[in-house]
């Protein structure tokens, strides 16, 4: 049996061997003192490389997010988001078990996109019944699909003529910039950010670091999301050792991400055809596959056929979710898809 396959998410990806040697060469301090090199250096990189003024860096994307919304949000204010967002349904409620910050989240549209006309009805009036509104977050990719620049923009101009702040979860900001035929990965991860008062990133995921994500914004932001993240039990000593395995993912594992978003274009090109399938061919990294025209149970039944064949995939929403990355190779795609036809077939 050859290695497994694990196409559940990028996040399972491992350091490389030059990786590995980047942490141990780094040079470390407390962090908490402000004192790590290596971590001051990532902050500073990052933050100069999508145009804010300071950068913090967290275990997490999901503490990234959580400082984020605790720097824009005091007790009982609102911030409007996705049904879908990652820092609405996947962060178990963090915003508002730790700061009593009430989510309004609102339907996406079929791109992803939240309607303008929705997110300006849900701005509430200055009236003591209403929570006050005070943060538009929004992510791209979300479930690996881009929001288009001209929506950004339109978006973000609204919550501020609203006096709104504005925050990105870019967990996946980099293969969002990476579809973007127009520009350089970094130069369009620049403009993507440009929008927004904060942006979160994460090192974890395509970008194949070990641990860790970056919150973006201004020095003042910084300064309170340092408080929060202080608070959350998420100042880190000799960081330095992870902020190491970021940074080489920076400089290494940026602009090839264009290969797993390759790779999943042949995998949705291998199987959209098949009977019984429904799949949107994939903008970035992540494929979905629609099988409910075969019946209820037959997803998971593919799963655990998959799964014989030493080939994991996830299940959302009654969908299995095939995510590429580094660890991937095209052979592995191609073993996928041997198996994915073999059992369409039936
Ligand atoms: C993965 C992810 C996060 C953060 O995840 P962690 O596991 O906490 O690092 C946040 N937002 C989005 C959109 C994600 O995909």
């Amino acid at each position: 049996m050859n290695a497994c396959v694990d196409l559940r998410s990028d996040t399972v990806t491992r350091p490389t061997a030059a990786m590995y040697e980047a942490m141990q060469r780094a040079p470390v301090g407390d962090d908490t003192y402000g004192e790590d090199p290596t971590v001051n250096a990532l902050q500073a990189r990052i933050a100069g490389m999508l145009g804010f003024e300071a950068a913090m860096f967290v275990s997490s994307g999901t503490q990234a997010n959580l400082c984020a919304v605790l720097a824009h949000c005091g007790r009982g204010d609102e911030y409007i988001v996705g049904q879908m967002a990652h820092c609405y349904r996947w962060e178990a409620g963090g915003a508002a078990m730790f700061g009593g910050v009430q989510p309004q989240p609102l339907e996406h549209a079929e791109d992803g996109s939240l309607p303008l006309a929705a997110i300006a009805e849900a701005i509430k009036p200055d009236n003591e019944h209403f929570a006050v509104t005070r943060l538009l977050a929004l992510e791209n990719t979300l479930g690996g699909r881009c929001l288009p620049d001209a929506y950004l923009s339109a978006a973000t101009v609204l919550a501020r003529q609203h006096g709104l702040s504005t925050h990105l979860d870019g967990a996946r900001l980099f293969n969002a910039a990476t579809a973007d035929a127009a520009a350089s990965p970094k130069a369009a991860a620049r403009r993507i950010a440009g929008h927004f008062d904060s942006v979160s990133v994460c090192f974890s995921k395509g970008l194949g670091a070990p641990v860790g994500s970056a919150l973006c914004g201004s020095a003042a932001f910084i300064a309170r999301a340092r408080r929060v993240r202080k608070a959350a039990g998420g100042a880190m000593r000799q960081a330095g050792v992870l902020a190491a395995a970021a940074l080489h993912a920076l400089d290494h594992h940026v602009e090839r991400l264009a290969e797993d978003h390759q790779l999943a274009r042949l995998l949705y090109e291998g199987v959209c055809d098949r009977p019984g399938v429904r799949a949107q061919a994939p903008q970035t990294n992540i494929v979905f596959l629609d099988l409910v025209e075969r019946g209820q149970d037959t997803a998971r039944a593919l799963q655990q056929h998959l799964q014989a064949r030493g080939i994991l995939v996830s299940m959302l929403y009654g969908q299995l979710r095939l995510v590429t990355h580094r660890d991937v190779d095209e052979a592995g795609v191609l073993r996928v898809l041997d198996a994915l036809r073999e059992f369409l077939r039936r």
